[in-house]
C-alpha cells in the first residue's frame, strides 16, 4: 500500500485508505455479520472466487482485513491473518500444520494454555512433542525425529527472559525442511521480525503490546501468503475463532503507538534493571539486556531491545515473594502484560501453576522468582513503589 515506508510510519498508514472510505481519517468499524449481493450470479461468483468481494464477516470484514495487512507489513510478511484471541491463532496454526502422527520440537517453556493445547494434541490425535532448551544445533538435531514437522519457539521465554537464536534454529530447520512457527508476543514486530530470519510463521498475542491498553483479547499471524491461504481457508474459517470488527478497530488504534510505546517501556525497563540489580534484597535479575545475561549476545543480534519485562528472585521463597507483591502501592498484581499499567505476578503460583513443580525447577522458575511487566509511568515512581514494598 505504501511503499518503503520506516516502520513508523507504516504502524499508523498501512492497510487503511481514506479514499476508498469517504476520506473518514479513522479506520470505520465494518459492524457486520454478512454483506449483501445485488444479484443471486453476483452471490455465485462471489463464493465461486470469480469476485473478490465480501460474503460474510467469519471469511472476511474490512475492518479485520486492515488489520491484516497492517501486521503483515509490520511483521514484512506476505499476509496476516487476525483472530479473537491470542490462543485462537496458536491453535488455527498449529492445527493447520500438524496431522496425526506428527512431532512437534518446542522451546522449554511455552505459554500455559499453549501447552495444554500440545498436551490435548497428544491425547486426541497422537501428535506428539518435546519441550527444549534449544540452544544448541547439536541438541536440535537430536531431537529431530522423522516426524517432526514444526518447531515452536518463544523467544523471550516466559518467565526467565531467556533467548532462542532464530537464525540457529532456521539453518537446521531448513536442513530437515521442517516450518518454523514462533510466538513473537514478548517482543512485538517493533523489537524483533521473525520472518527476516527465515522462519516460517510468526503469531502474536495481540492482548498485549499490540493492543497495549489492557482492552482487548486478540490473536494475530503472520506468513507466506500461500500459509495464510491455508489457515484462512481451513482452521480460520472452519473452526471459526475471529475476531470482532470493533476489536479490530482498537488493535488498528493501539499499533499507532506500539513504537512510541515500546520505546518507553525499555527505556523503563532498562532503568528498573539498573536499580533492582544492586539491592541487597534481590538475589538474582532476568533480563537479556544485562551484560551478564546468557542471552545478551542473542539479544543484540535479533532484537531491537530487550524488551519490557524483567523476572526476579527476591531474597527467601514463596511467602517473602507474596509479602513483598501485597506492599506494592501502585504496581498491580495480575497476569498478561504489555499494557500502560505496570503488571507484577507470581508465575509458580499464577501463570505457571500448571507446570509440575519438577518442571518449573528444570526452567529454573523458582518460587522467589517474580515477574514484572514494566508499564508506561513515570520509571522514578515504578522504582520508588518497588523499592517502599522491598524496605518495608
Ligand atoms: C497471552 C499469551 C498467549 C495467549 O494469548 P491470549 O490472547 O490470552 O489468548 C500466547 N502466548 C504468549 C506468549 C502470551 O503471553
Amino acid at each position: 500500500m505504501t511503499d518503503n515506508h520506516r516502520f513508523e510510519t507504516r504502524t499508523i498508514h498501512d492497510g487503511y485508505e481514506d479514499k476508498s472510505h469517504h476520506n473518514s481519517l479513522a479506520a470505520p468499524i465494518y459492524q457486520t455479520s454478512t454483506f449483501t449481493f445485488e444479484t443471486a450470479e453476483a452471490g455465485e461468483r462471489r463464493f465461486a472466487g470469480e469476485d473478490p468481494g465480501y460474503i460474510y464477516s467469519r471469511l472476511g470484514n474490512p475492518t479485520v482485513r486492515m488489520l491484516e495487512e497492517r501486521i503483515a507489513s509490520l511483521e514484512n510478511a506476505e499476509a496476516g491473518l487476525a483472530f479473537g484471541s491470542g490462543m485462537a491463532a496458536v491453535s488455527a496454526v498449529l492445527l493447520n500444520l500438524v496431522k496425526s502422527g506428527d512431532h512437534i520440537l518446542c522451546s522449554e517453556g511455552v505459554y500455559g494454555c499453549t501447552f495444554g493445547l500440545l498436551k490435548m494434541l497428544e491425547g486426541k490425535f497422537s501428535i506428539d512433542h518435546d519441550l527444549l532448551p534449544l540452544d544448541s544445533v547439536e541438541q536440535i538435531r537430536s531431537a529431530i525425529r522423522p516426524t517432526t514437522t514444526v518447531i515452536y519457539i518463544e523467544t523471550p521465554i516466559n518467565p526467565t527472559l531467556k533467548l532462542i537464536d532464530l537464525e540457529m534454529i532456521v539453518s537446521v530447520a531448513k536442513e530437515y525442511g521442517i516450518q518454523v512457527v514462533v510466538d513473537n508476543t514478548f517482543s512485538t514486530p517493533y523489537l524483533q521480525r521473525p520472518l527476516e530470519f527465515g522462519c516460517d510463521i510468526v503469531l502474536h498475542s495481540a492482548t498485549k503490546y499490540i493492543g497495549g491498553h489492557g482492552d482487548v483479547v486478540a490473536g494475530l499471524v503472520a506468513g507466506s501468503k500461500d500459509a495464510m491461504t491455508s489457515i484462512a481457508k481451513s482452521t480460520q474459517k472452519d473452526i471459526g475463532g475471529i475476531l470482532s470488527p470493533f476489536d479490530a478497530w482498537l488493535l488498528l488504534r493501539g499499533l499507532k503507538t506500539l513504537p512510541l510505546r515500546m520505546d518507553r517501556h525499555c527505556a523503563n525497563a532498562r532503568s528498573i534493571v539498573e536499580n533492582l540489580s544492586s539491592h541487597p534484597r534481590v538475589k538474582k535479575v532476568m533480563y537479556p539486556g544485562t551484560e551478564t545475561s546468557p542471552s545478551y549476545a542473542i539479544a543484540k543480534k535479533q532484537m531491537k531491545y530487550p524488551g519490557g519485562l524483567i523476572s526476579f528472585e527476591l531474597d527467601g521463597g514463596k511467602q517473602e515473594a507474596q509479602e513483598f507483591m501485597n506492599k506494592l502501592k501502585m504496581i498491580k498484581i495480575a497476569v498478561s502484560l504489555g499494557d500502560a499499567e505496570t503488571l507484577i505476578q507470581h508465575p509458580s503460583t499464577m501463570t505457571h501453576a500448571v507446570v509440575p513443580e519438577g518442571e518449573r525447577r528444570r526452567m529454573g522458575i523458582s518460587d522467589s522468582l517474580i515477574r514484572l511487566s514494566i508499564g508506561l509511568e513515570a520509571w522514578e515512581d515504578i522504582w520508588e513503589d518497588v523499592l517502599q514494598a522491598l524496605e518495608a
